[in-house]
């Protein structure tokens, strides 16, 4: 499953709490996710702005530091399945 060349990388959103990236296969559809009118599967809002869209590049260079709180940090991702945080201080 690696058809993902042809996909148009600017039909993208990253949903603000699992920071899973959806593809949507028109400007409609991603701009009904930004407008709040669709949300991601985990209920949290999708945003598709110029910082979104960076954030997923992070993402796709493995940066996750970049989304690290004082509480959990990022210790997994995937664009289909989101991230896999973890919770900072030892015993969770
Ligand atoms: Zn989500
Ligand atoms: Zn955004």
């Amino acid at each position: 499953m690696n058809n993902q060349t042809a996909a148009d990388t600017s039909l993208r959103a990253l949903c603000q709490d699992c920071l899973r990236v959806v593809t949507y296969q028109n400007k409609e559809e991603l701009l009904a996710a930004h407008n709040e009118e669709v949300f991601c599967q985990c209920s949290g809002q999708l945003c598709a702005c110029g910082g979104c869209t960076d954030d997923i590049a992070l993402l796709e260079n493995g940066e996750f530091n970049a989304f690290d709180s004082l509480l959990s940090g990022v210790v997994k991702w995937d664009a289909e399945t989101g991230a896999t945080f973890a919770f900072k201080g030892g015993k969770a």
